[in-house]
Formats: structure tokens, C-alpha cells, sequence
């Protein structure tokens, strides 16, 4: 029987979004033991979480379904960020809230201004919304009258981060106000913003059309228990609560974020340790002479290289153990943008890159 005629056949050819690869799978195709592999091409935070955060986990009742109210963890969140319980929306990961959106609202189409975060037009296809790609313009700032183009022509959801994935740069508070105005839900996607910049959710009180996503996943070093939120008005936030899965957001997963909460301030030591070494490190590639690193405000930086392939760049650290990301896209041709760890890590990074010029 072939069963390919009871699947949906708009999904045959779609395009796969390009995840990055846990340490131990890539150890076994690079050929190298875990511990000498430099994780630099997921913007995960390398010094990892706090103690209180494993001792949360150990002591949750791992035998008991979570809230599917969230009731303690979006009190946690709210106080964190300074809006009502009601107006926070927990799931697994930042991701899971992208398709929440999409599929609270099931646009026709959803704009997306790129370079960008290939989690928004993977989502948007597979809930048959058409990704509306708005080219950023010089230096990847944002082209608004093509973006309200897009909205004028019936799109009704607009994807955007700041600091931006992969460029690093943010978006300006009139930017913001501009899109606001827009018939439109705006979703500005803060997944980076403890690293930099000034967050948009003030302007969530006068514009109930803006979500706003954060994670755990960057600064509080838990990519991988999966646990993000969305802030938004609360008349859209009991909409997204409504349709979400009910137990999204694990126990483990909820006590760790009300633990990292908890203990920012150590967290925060991190993060300004990785914003510094960020920025001591795109001087060290810029003294390279062939690298290009640009400003950025997360915690990574997209480097464009010169006089070599990008491509082959990545491949010549990967085999050397390091690891970064490489996008195979016109709009990035001869960038590779690299995640900032510890200073021990761009030791490594400069290194290989030492060993690759001598090639
Ligand atoms: N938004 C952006 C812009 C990201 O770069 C990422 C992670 N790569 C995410 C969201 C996903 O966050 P989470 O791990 O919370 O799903």
C-alpha cells in the first residue's frame, strides 16, 4: 500500500528547516571525542545553568502532569518582566509559541523580513501560510514600506527579531512604532534582547496587535529543557493559552525557569561575560585581516569572509572541532556566523583559524 496518498501532498517537497546537531551525534561524524568539540554554532550559553536550576529538577515531581494553567511559572515570568500573569504565555521553547501564532491566526501569508530565523517560514509552511521573504536593505536594517506593502496586501502576521538572527542588529524603537500601526499582529522576537538592546514589550499597552517572544534557551543556558514565552495583550494571551497543548511546558522545564528566575543575578554574571568576550572576540577575528565581524547586540556575531569560501571555512573548523554556522542562502553568500562561549572557546576558535590560514 503506499501510504503516501494519505499525507498531505503540499508537504512532499518541504523544505526542512536545517537544525544544528547535538555534541555526541556530531562527535561520532566528526571523529573526535565530546570534549574537544567548541560549540559555537547555536547561540546556546556555554557557562550553563546555575546549580539551583539542576537542584530544582532533582527535588520537582517528575510523577505529576504540569499545570496547563502555569499559574506559578507566569507569575514568575511577569514579575521578571513587569507586565500581569494574565499577559504571559508559556511553551516548549520560543518555537512552540511561533506556531501557536501561526496557527491562532492562519494567514494567508506571513511576513518576514530576511535574513532571518528559518524557524518562522518552516512553521508558516507546514500551516499552509505563505512565507512573504521582505529583503532587509543596506546593513540588514529593515525595509518598513516593503513590510507594509506586504501587510496591505493581506498579510496578517509579521515575524521580526531583535537583536536580529543571524545579523545582530536591532530594531529601533520609531521601527517598532511603525509596524504597530500596521494592520497587522506584529510578533517582535526578543530571543536575544538580555544581551542587548532595549525591549519593545512598554509598547505592548498601546498596541494590542504586538506579541513579544523571549526564551530560557540563550541566557539561561536551557536550550535543551525547552521552555520560552510569549508577553502580549491579555485578550490575545487567553486566545494562545486556549489552543496551546496543555502540558507543553514540562515539570522539569517549569521549575528550572522559576529557578533561573530566581537566580538571575548569577546568570546575568554569564551573560555579561559572554557580551564582553563577544566583542573581544570580533576584534581578535577583525586583526585576521580576512574576516569581517559585524555589530552585533546578541550573543553571537555573522562574520563575512574574504578571499575564501565561507563553506569551506566551516568545514575546515568543523574538522578541527569547531563549530559554526553556515547558511547556504544568497542573501548570506560568504558569511558564517559564530556563537560566543567562554574566552577559552575563542581561544580554540582563533587557533584553528591559525591552522586553516597555514593550510
Ligand atoms: N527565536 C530566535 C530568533 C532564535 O534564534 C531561536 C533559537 N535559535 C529561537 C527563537 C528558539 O528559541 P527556543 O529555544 O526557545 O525555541
Amino acid at each position: 500500500m503506499d501510504i503516501r496518498r494519505l499525507l498531505r501532498s503540499d508537504l512532499d517537497d518541504l523544505e526542512e528547516y536545517t537544525p544544528v546537531k547535538p555534541l555526541d551525534v556530531l562527535a561520532r561524524e566528526i571523529g573526535l571525542p565530546v570534549d574537544q568539540l567548541v560549540k559555537l554554532d547555536a547561540n546556546e550559553n556555554l557557562y550553563g545553568a546555575p546549580a539551583a536550576v539542576f537542584e530544582a529538577i532533582a527535588k520537582a515531581d517528575l510523577h505529576i502532569y504540569p499545570d496547563p494553567g502555569q499559574t506559578s511559572l507566569r507569575e514568575a515570568i511577569a514579575a521578571f518582566v513587569a507586565v500581569a500573569p494574565e499577559q504571559v504565555v508559556a511553551g516548549t521553547g520560543a518555537d512552540d509559541l511561533i506556531d501557536i501564532l501561526i496557527r491562532l491566526t492562519l494567514p494567508e501569508a506571513v511576513v518576514i523580513p530576511t535574513p532571518a530565523f528559518g524557524m518562522y517560514s518552516f512553521l508558516a509552511r507546514i500551516s499552509r501560510a505563505r512565507p512573504m521573504e521582505v529583503p532587509r536593505g543596506p546593513d540588514f536594517g529593515l525595509d518598513l514600506a516593503a513590510v507594509a506593502g506586504a501587510v496591505d496586501g493581506g498579510a496578517r502576521l509579521v515575524f521580526l527579531t531583535s537583536p536580529n538572527n543571524p545579523t545582530g542588529n536591532l530594531l529601533t524603537r520609531a521601527e517598532a512604532e511603525t509596524l504597530c500601526s500596521m494592520d497587522a499582529l506584529i510578533v517582535v522576537d526578543e530571543a536575544y534582547i538580555e544581551f542587548g538592546g532595549v525591549s519593545v514589550v512598554p509598547l505592548i499597552a498601546e498596541h494590542p496587535n504586538l506579541v513579544v517572544l523571549r526564551t530560557f534557551s540563550k541566557w539561561a543556558g536551557l536550550a535543551g529543557l525547552r521552555v520560552g514565552y510569549a508577553i502580549a495583550d491579555a485578550s490575545l494571551a487567553v486566545r494562545m493559552m486556549a489552543i496551546k497543548q496543555p502540558y507543553s511546558v514540562s515539570v522539569a522545564a517549569d521549575v528550572a525557569a522559576q529557578a533561573a528566575i530566581a537566580h538571575r543575578a548569577e546568570i546575568f554574571e554569564t551573560v555579561r561575560c559572554i557580551v564582553a568576550e563577544r566583542d573581544r572576540m570580533a576584534t581578535r577575528l577583525a586583526d585576521l585581516g580576512w574576516l569581517t565581524p559585524l555589530p552585533s547586540a546578541a550573543n553571537f556575531v555573522l562574520v563575512h569572509v574574504e578571499g575564501r569560501e565561507a563553506r569551506a571555512v566551516r568545514d575546515g573548523l568543523r574538522r578541527r572541532g569547531v563549530l559554526v554556522r553556515y547558511y547556504d542562502r544568497p542573501d548570506l553568500a560568504n558569511y558564517i556566523r559564530i556563537s560566543t562561549g567562554r574566552p577559552e572557546d575563542t581561544e580554540r576558535l582563533l587557533q584553528a583559524l591559525h591552522d586553516l590560514e597555514a593550510e
